[in-house]
C-alpha cells in the first residue's frame, strides 16, 4: 500500500461515510457563513450537545452579523452564560463589528481578512472558509490531529507547532477537489464519533482497512502528546452576603473590571485564602480564620458583613488553576455601628493574608476554562473566575452610589473601579454571571443553603 493510495482511500471512504452518517446539526441546515462562524466559535473546547441549545438561542436573538454587532455586550454575555470561555463571546462581537465596518456586514472570503477577525485562529479560519465557502483550506484541531496521527501512524508530538504545520499540509492534500465543505466536516465528524480519544471504534471505522495506527496496534497510544502542566490549586473564600433592612432578600454581587478576564461579568465577592505551594493542594482553611479573612476582605471593599456559617464547598476549574471554594453565608452589618467591631479582627487577618498573597494575582492571567459540572451532592464544580480584590479599595458609604444602567437595582458602592449591586432573584436574568456564581446564587435563592445552621 503506497502513501498515495492510502490517502485516496482515506478521502474517498471518509466522504462516502459522512454523506450517509452526518449528523443533522442546526448550523448545517443553512449555508450561512455567519451561522458557521458562530457555531465554530461555540464549538471550541465545547461539546456539540452542549452547544446546540446555545446556538439556537444565540441565533434567535442575534440572527445577523449586524444584530450581534449592535447588541449591548451584557446581552451577548447573557446569551453565552454557561458556555464558558467568555472571551469567545466578546471577541465574536468585536469581530462582528469589524465585519460591519470593514466588509459591509458580509463575511469576508479572503483568508487574510478572515484571519484578521478577532478571535479567529488558523483552525477557525479554515473551518469558515471551507464550510461556508467550500474553499480548499485545512481546518486542523486536536480531533483532526488525533485522526491523522493514527491513520498515518505519525509519532510527532501534536503539542508542537511544527507538527501542526505538518498536519495542515497533510489535511490540505487530502481534500478532494470541490469537496472541501463536506470533507472537513467529515474529518471532524470521524474524530467526534468514531476515532474518539479513549476508545476508538475501529471495527466500524470507514477507513480501518488502511489505518496504519490500527494495523500497528497503536490506536490507543497515538497521538503523541506531551502532558500540560497540572493546574495549580488555590483555596478561595466566597461571601454570600445577605442584605438587611433595605437590602433584605437580596445578596451582594460585584462586577468585574471592564478589561481582562471575564470583563464586566458579575460575581460574588471572593478572596484568595492561600496559594498552594508548588505541586501541593492548598487545603481548606479552618472556619474561624477563614471567616475573619473574608470579613476583612469585604471590609477592604467597603462592606460591613459578618460571615456566619459555611454554606457549601465548590470547585472551579481553569486551564491552569483549580480553585477550591469555601462559600460562607454572611449577613450585612450596620456600617457605622458595627464595622469597627468587625474590622479590628478582620483587618488583622486580612492584612496578614495580603502580605503573604501572591500580588501578581495568578488568577488575572488565568485562561478561562469551560470545565463546568456538578459532582458530588453539595459540591459545585464550575468555571471561570478570578479575584481582583484591591488593597487600595476605599471604604464606601451607601451614598457612593454608582451610576449604572442597572438602575432598577440597589447599587451600593464601588472600590477601585468595581461596581456592586444588591440583587434579588428577579435580577438574575438581567446580568451575566460565570457559571460558578450563577449556580451558587441560584442555589441560594432556591433555598439550598437554608438548612445550614447558623
Ligand atoms: S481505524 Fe481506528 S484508529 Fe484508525 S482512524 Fe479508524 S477509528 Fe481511528
Amino acid at each position: 500500500m503506497g502513501l498515495l493510495e492510502q490517502k485516496r482511500h482515506f478521502s474517498v471512504n471518509l466522504l462516502d461515510w459522512y454523506m450517509v452518517n452526518r449528523r443533522d446539526l442546526p448550523w448545517r441546515r443553512h449555508n450561512n457563513p455567519y451561522f458557521t462562524w458562530v457555531s465554530e466559535i461555540m464549538l471550541q473546547q465545547t461539546r456539540v450537545d452542549t452547544v446546540i441549545p446555545y446556538f439556537n438561542r444565540f441565533i434567535g436573538n442575534f440572527p445577523t452579523v449586524q444584530a450581534l454587532a449592535e447588541a449591548p455586550e451584557e446581552e451577548v454575555l447573557k446569551n453565552w452564560e454557561g458556555l464558558g470561555y467568555y472571551s469567545r463571546a466578546r471577541n465574536l462581537q468585536a469581530a462582528a463589528r469589524q465585519v460591519m465596518e470593514l466588509h459591509g456586514g458580509e463575511m469576508p472570503q479572503d483568508k487574510q481578512a478572515v484571519f484578521a477577525l478577532k478571535g479567529v485562529g488558523p483552525y477557525t479560519a479554515g473551518a469558515i472558509l471551507s464550510i461556508a465557502f467550500n474553499q480548499p483550506q485545512p481546518a486542523v484541531d486536536g480531533n483532526v490531529m488525533r485522526v491523522l496521527s493514527r491513520y498515518f501512524l505519525i509519532d510527532e508530538d501534536i503539542m508542537k507547532g511544527s507538527t501542526r504545520v505538518l498536519m495542515e499540509e497533510l489535511a490540505g492534500e487530502l481534500i478532494p477537489e470541490g469537496r472541501a465543505r463536506d470533507f472537513n466536516q467529515a474529518l471532524m465528524e470521524l474524530g467526534a464519533l468514531v476515532c474518539t480519544p479513549k476508545a476508538p471504534h475501529c471495527l466500524t471505522c470507514p477507513v480501518m482497512e488502511q489505518c496504519s495506527g490500527r494495523i500497528a496496534g497503536r490506536e490507543l497510544t497515538l497521538p503523541v502528546k506531551t502532558k500540560a502542566k497540572p493546574p495549580r490549586p488555590e483555596q478561595r473564600l466566597v461571601a454570600i452576603v445577605e442584605g438587611r433592612g433595605a437590602h433584605r432578600g437580596r445578596v451582594l454581587v460585584r462586577q468585574r473590571p471592564a478589561t481582562g478576564l471575564l470583563a464586566r461579568m458579575w460575581e460574588l465577592p471572593h478572596v484568595l485564602a492561600a496559594p498552594a505551594a508548588a505541586g501541593k493542594a492548598a487545603g481548606p482553611l479552618a472556619d474561624e480564620p477563614a471567616m475573619a479573612l473574608l470579613a476583612g476582605s469585604l471590609w477592604a471593599e467597603g462592606f460591613a458583613a459578618r460571615p456566619e456559617v459555611l454554606a457549601t464547598h465548590a470547585e472551579h476549574v481553569f486551564s491552569h488553576i483549580v480553585w477550591s471554594l469555601q462559600v460562607y453565608k454572611c449577613t450585612e452589618q450596620d456600617q457605622s455601628n458595627e464595622l469597627p467591631l468587625i474590622a479590628a479582627e478582620a483587618r488583622a487577618a486580612y492584612d496578614a493574608q495580603a502580605a503573604a498573597r501572591d500580588r501578581s494575582s495568578s488568577a488575572s492571567a488565568a485562561p478561562e476554562s469551560d470545565a463546568t459540572h456538578l459532582s458530588e451532592p453539595g459540591t459545585l464544580h464550575a468555571e471561570n473566575n478570578a479575584s481582583f480584590l484591591s488593597e487600595e479599595s476605599e471604604l464606601m458609604s451607601p451614598s457612593d452610589v454608582s451610576d449604572s444602567a442597572l438602575s432598577t437595582m440597589t447599587l451600593t458602592g464601588k472600590g477601585d473601579g468595581l461596581t456592586y449591586c444588591w440583587i434579588g432573584p428577579e435580577d438574575m436574568d438581567k446580568m451575566a454571571f460565570p457559571n460558578i456564581f450563577l449556580k451558587l446564587i441560584s442555589s441560594y435563592f432556591a433555598g439550598a443553603y437554608d438548612q445550614v445552621n447558623d
